[in-house]
Order: C-alpha cells, then sequence, then structure tokens
C-alpha cells in the first residue's frame, strides 16, 4: 500500500503506524464487504431457465414469465417432470421418478442453481444472461 509510510523509521511513531494499518485493515474490510455485496446483488439473480435432457437442449425459458414446461422423456414420452416458473422461481412441481429428488427440490433463481432428475436426465439450469454483468470493479 503506502510504501514510504512503512519503509520510514519511525520508532517514536509505532503507535501511530498501528493505528494506521488497523484503520487500513478495516478499511479493506469493508472494501472486500462492498464487492462481495455489489458480486451478490448484480451478478447473483439469474433471468433464465435452460432445461436438458441428456445433455440435449430441450428448451429456455424466461425466470420473468410464470409458465408451467412439461418436460417428456423417454422411449415413449411415458416420463414426466413438470417444470414450473413462478415469481422469479423455478421448480419441479411433479415427475415420475422413482427417486423424487428433483421433486423435492427448493426453487431456484440465482445464477449457476441447478435441479438435476438422475433417472430421467433432466437438468435444469438458471442462467444470467450476460448483459446483466455488473460493471467491473477497479481496486
Ligand atoms: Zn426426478
Amino acid at each position: 500500500m503506502n510504501q514510504e509510510v512503512k519503509t520510514t523509521p519511525t520508532a517514536k511513531n509505532g503507535g501511530r503506524l498501528f493505528r494506521n494499518d488497523v484503520i487500513f485493515i478495516v478499511a479493506l474490510l469493508l472494501l472486500v464487504s462492498v464487492c462481495g455485496l455489489c458480486f451478490y446483488f448484480f451478478r447473483g439473480e439469474g433471468d433464465k431457465v435452460v432445461v436438458t435432457v441428456d445433455g440435449k437442449e430441450f428448451g429456455t425459458y424466461s425466470l420473468a414469465e410464470d409458465v408451467r414446461v412439461e418436460i417428456r422423456t423417454g422411449g415413449e414420452a411415458e416420463e414426466l417432470n413438470v417444470l414450473v416458473i413462478k415469481d422469479g422461481q423455478a421448480y419441479v412441481e411433479t415427475a415420475t421418478c422413482p427417486d423424487g429428488i428433483c421433486a423435492g427440490h427448493k426453487p431456484i433463481s440465482r445464477e449457476g442453481e441447478s435441479i438435476v432428475c438422475l433417472p430421467h436426465k433432466v437438468v435444469i439450469t438458471v442462467y444470467a444472461t450476460e448483459e446483466k454483468d455488473a460493471p467491473d470493479i477497479v481496486v
């Protein structure tokens, strides 16, 4: 940081230097916290949901619009996951898979969150569109 202050011989001013260091550390911690908050608010929220089945894209849906999607998979479309987007959150309302893990998953809305249905090879992931990226923060 301030190279001059640190390299100047200041035996008498030791106490003051220490206080400056504390202020510097507190300021740094505050800065880190603020950056963390910015990251949380600007980058955390996703705005679209991408559904893939067996690695192939099934559909993309906006989190802003309430929608109910039937994801039918399996040889004769006998497997079903019902994806519901409501109030900016996505969740699996019902599913015919044996484990029911996907239907029991809490609603997702943050970038990178996903609901996976292993038996049906269905993956539902929240993404944020790139234009919404926060401006670069120069420290
Ligand atoms: Zn499932």
